[in-house]
C-alpha cells in the first residue's frame, strides 16, 4: 500500500462559509478525505486573522465555531479529518520566525492576492505587519505539517507558489530535505474564485456579498432576488443580457444542467424572460444543494461543546505532528544545542 499524502488547508475565522468556499473549496475536500487517499489537517487560521482583525477579537472567536460547523455541515468528517486551531500549535510561529529570513520584503510585496487584499482593505499606508507578512506564516503552516497537497481556491496561487520556495530555500541553506514541497490543488476553471453577490471579483466573508451555506430560505430567497442582472432589460419583452448578469454567472457554476441553462439564456437575450423567473429558477437550484447541508448543520449547532472538543482533539494531535517536525527543523538549522 502507498501512504497516504498529508492534506492542509484552511480557513480565517473572519465569518461563516460562504457558497464561494464550498465550490472554490470545501467540496474538493471532501471528496479527497473519502478517497481514502490523504491524510487531511483542517486548519482554523485564528491567527492569520488577527492579523487584519487584531481589534475585533469576539469576531475570531465567534467565528472558530461557525467555521467548525460548516465543516461539519459539508461532510468534513472529524474521525479522517484532523481540524485544528491554529494558535494552538506555537510551532508554527516559530517556524514562520525562521522562514521570515529566507524571503526578502520585495518578494513578499509582489504577491498579487495580498495587493489587492490591501487595496481592497484600505489599509493605506498603515497595512499592519503581520498581514504584511502573512504569506510567509501560511508558509509555515503548510511546511509544519509536511503538507503534500493544498486544495484551495484561485487567490491561493501565489501562496503556493512562495511556499515552495521557502521550502526549497530551506532545505538548500540547512542541506536538508526535511521539508516537503507541496503542490497545490485548485478547483475547475471558472470556479477558483466565485464572484460576490454585489459583482466583485470575489466573494468573501469580510466583504458582506456572500451566500452563506447556513443562510436560511428567506435570506438566500431574499439575496437572489436583490440580484445584479440586466439594467437595460426593463420590460419583458426586451433582449436581455447574459454577460455580466449575477444570476446567468451563478447557474453557470452551480447548476448541473448546463443544456437547461444553455436554454434559459437564448430565451433571455430573445426577449421574453422575466429576472424573477431566473432568479426562482436560482434559488431553487442553490436551495436544493444548501438545504441539506442547512439541516446537518443545525443538528451540530445542538451540541456546541461537542463541536469544540473535536477541535480541542484535533488540536492536541496537530500539536504532536508540529513537535516532531519543529525539533527536525531545529536540528537541521543547529539551534538543538543540548542535543
Ligand atoms: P476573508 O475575507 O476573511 O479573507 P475569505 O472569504 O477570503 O475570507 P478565506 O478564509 O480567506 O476566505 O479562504 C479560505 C479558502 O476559501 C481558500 O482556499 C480560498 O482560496 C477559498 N475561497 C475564498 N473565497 C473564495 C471564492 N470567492 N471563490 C472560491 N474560493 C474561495
Ligand atoms: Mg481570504
Amino acid at each position: 500500500m502507498t501512504e497516504k499524502k498529508v492534506l492542509l488547508t484552511g480557513d480565517r475565522p473572519t465569518g461563516k462559509l460562504h457558497i464561494g468556499h464550498y465550490v472554490g473549496s470545501l467540496k474538493n475536500r471532501v471528496d479527497m478525505q473519502n478517497s481514502g487517499q490523504y491524510d487531511p489537517y483542517i486548519m482554523v487560521a485564528d491567527k492569520q486573522a488577527f492579523t487584519d482583525n487584531a481589534r475585533n477579537p469576539e469576531k475570531i472567536q465567534n467565528s472558530l465555531l461557525e467555521v467548525v460547523l460548516d465543516y461539519l455541515a459539508v461532510g468534513i468528517d472529524p474521525a479522517k479529518t484532523t481540524i485544528f486551531v491554529q494558535s494552538a500549535v506555537p510551532e508554527l510561529s516559530e517556524l514562520t520566525e525562521y522562514f521570515l529570513n529566507l524571503v526578502s520584503v520585495a518578494r513578499v510585496q509582489r504577491n498579487p492576492t495580498v495587493k489587492a487584499e490591501i487595496q481592497q482593505k484600505g489599509f493605506g499606508e498603515s497595512i499592519p505587519t503581520g498581514f504584511f507578512i502573512y504569506p510567509v506564516s501560511q508558509a509555515a503552516d503548510i511546511a509544519l505539517f509536511k503538507g503534500q497537497v493544498v486544495p484551495v481556491g484561485d487567490d491561493q496561487k501565489p501562496m503556493l507558489e512562495q511556499t515552495r520556495e521557502l521550502v526549497r530555500t530551506f532545505n538548500r541553506y540547512y542541506n536538508t530535505d526535511i521539508l516537503v514541497e507541496p503542490e497545490g490543488i485548485f478547483p475547475p476553471e471558472g470556479q477558483g474564485r466565485i464572484p460576490g453577490l454585489d459583482g466583485n471579483a470575489k466573494m468573501s466573508k469580510s466583504l458582506g456579498n456572500a451566500i452563506y451555506l447556513s443562510d436560511d430560505e428567506d435570506t438566500l430567497w431574499a439575496k437572489v432576488k436583490s440580484m445584479y442582472t440586466d439594467p437595460t432589460h426593463i420590460r419583458l419583452a426586451d433582449p436581455g443580457h447574459v454577460e455580466g448578469n449575477m444570476v446567468f454567472t451563478y447557474l453557470d457554476i452551480f447548476d448541473e444542467d448546463k443544456a437547461y441553462v444553455a436554454d434559459l439564456k437564448a430565451q433571455y437575450e430573445a426577449g421574453g424572460l422575466g429576472d424573477m423567473k431566473i432568479k426562482k429558477y436560482l434559488f431553487e437550484v442553490l436551495n436544493q444543494e444548501l438545504a441539506p447541508i442547512r439541516e446537518r448543520r443545525a443538528q451540530f449547532a445542538a451540541d456546541k461543546s461537542a463541536v469544540l472538543d473535536i477541535v480541542k482533539t484535533g488540536s492536541e494531535k496537530a500539536r504532536i505532528v508540529g513537535q516532531q517536525t519543529m525539533a527536525e527543523v531545529r536540528h537541521a538549522m543547529g539551534v538543538d544545542y543540548w542535543g
